[in-house]
Formats: structure tokens, C-alpha cells, sequence
């Protein structure tokens, strides 16, 4: 169907909160073809109707593209009986929408993790063949060896055999590594680093491919991508 409530429209294209756009309506700043409509609740149809705001016209898509500050304590799943998941910290605008996470981050790594209710950007980012590179910082407990560069570049073995790709590793602090990696395995950096003889203590991911975690939003906060950020060839 190509109708949608004016709230849930106005939601999906950062207009502000599900109260703010309540207020906004409320104050006639919203049109639809030129009329001001007061009625949040209206449903509007987004190929054929035009939404403005203060004469700014509001352009909607069905595809929905955000990051999210990932806090700690929080799944990488749509859905779990017993933890929240990252879906619970999106706004209500977005429920029913098929959003998902981009990939996955353990319960307790923090930093960038991208939502979309589009398959094929997300399969673009995640795919293992496209090789995007995953900046992580790592805190780790024990003596970072000198010559751990050489070894992620070379290739690290896990301990169940399986050969990494190379990786970049980069010393940033005495506790404090700057990790590059494209792979995507089950608890790859930890494991990395276990193989060279430390233990990830925090864990934090900085950026997929070009697109930085936006330093701004705090713990569990989301902002929309801008179109630049989505064009991202990653
Ligand atoms: N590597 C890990 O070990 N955990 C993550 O969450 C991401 C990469």
C-alpha cells in the first residue's frame, strides 16, 4: 500500500519526534498539496501526495537508512525473548517497517552499527566479496606484541585453524589498538587478538568502509544517513 500516516511519513524523514511532528502538525506548519492538514493521524499517499513543512516539501521513500550509536548490552537481532535489541532503540515511526542491523556486533560491542529495511544496500555492505574494511578500536589486557602489524598483515591463524585475511593492526595507545579488517566471522577480532595473546576488554567499531560512526549521537541515539552517506560506494 502507498499510504502512510502523516506522522509516520514526517518520522521516517527526520522531521523530529513522534510529539514534536504532533506539535508541528498542530501549529500548521504541514501540508499536504498545499493544504494545511492539522491531523497527524492522516493517511497520505507518498507517490502522489505531496508533505511540506513550513513550504518545504518532504520527500519519502519506502527505504529507511540509519545509524545507530550501539551501546553496550544490546543485541544485533530483530528479536530476542530475554535482551533488547537494537531495533527496540529506534523510533516508533519505524515499527513494521522490516528494519534490521547491517551485519552484527556482539552484545558487548559498542560504536557504529547501520539499519536498513533495504536488502540489497545491505547485502552490498555485508557481502563478504565486496571486502569493506571494518575500523574497530580495540582495548585489550596483556603485552601488545611489536610486531603485531606484521602478523595481522600476514594473516593471523585462529585457534581452530581458520587463516584470516590480512589485516591492518595499529598500536594507538599502551592498552589500545586501531584494527582493519573486512572479514566478518563470529567474534573475529577477539579472537584475532587471542591468537597473538590478548584479551579484548572494550570493543568499539569506528567505521564501514568511507562512513565514520557520527561522533555526535550518544549511546543508543540514531540518526538518518544523509544521501551522501548512503551513496557511499563503502
Ligand atoms: N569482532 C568481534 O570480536 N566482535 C564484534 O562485535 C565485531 C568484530
Amino acid at each position: 500500500t502507498k499510504l502512510i500516516r502523516l506522522d509516520k511519513l514526517l518520522g521516517h524523514s527526520g522531521e523530529g519526534t513522534r510529539k514534536e511532528i504532533k506539535h508541528l502538525c498542530k501549529s500548521g506548519s504541514v501540508t499536504i498539496n498545499g493544504s494545511v492538514c492539522v491531523n497527524p493521524a492522516t493517511k497520505v499517499d507518498f507517490e502522489k501526495n505531496v508533505v511540506a513543512v513550513d513550504g518545504r516539501p518532504v520527500f519519502y521513500t519506502p527505504f529507511h537508512y540509519v545509524m545507530l550509536h550501539k551501546p553496550e548490552n544490546i543485541l544485533s537481532a530483530t528479536r530476542d525473548h530475554f535482551s533488547k535489541t537494537v531495533l527496540d532503540l529506534l523510533p516508533p515511526c519505524y515499527k513494521g517497517t522490516g528494519m534490521f542491523p547491517v551485519g552484527r556486533l556482539d552484545k558487548d560491542t559498542t560504536g557504529l552499527l547501520l539499519l536498513t529495511n533495504d536488502g540489497d544496500w545491505a547485502h552490498r555492505i555485508t557481502s563478504p566479496k565486496k571486502e569493506i574494511n571494518k575500523i574497530y578500536e580495540a582495548v585489550v589486557a596483556g603485552t601488545i606484541p611489536d610486531d603485531i602489524n606484521f602478523q595481522f598483515q600476514r594473516g593471523i591463524v585462529l585457534t581452530d585453524g581458520f587463516l584470516c585475511q590480512p589485516a591492518v593492526a595499529e598500536k594507538i595507545g599502551d592498552y589500545t589498538l586501531r584494527i582493519i579488517i573486512h572479514e566478518g566471522k563470529f567474534h573475529q577480532i577477539k579472537r584475532m587478538c587471542a591468537a597473538v595473546g590478548l584479551t579484548v576488554t572494550a570493543l568499539r567499531r569506528m567505521q564501514i568502509g568511507q562512513l565514520i560512526l557520527d561522533e555526535t549521537l550518544h549511546y543508543g541515539e540514531i540518526r538518518i544517513l544523509t544521501e551522501e552517506e548512503r551513496k557511499l560506494p563503502f
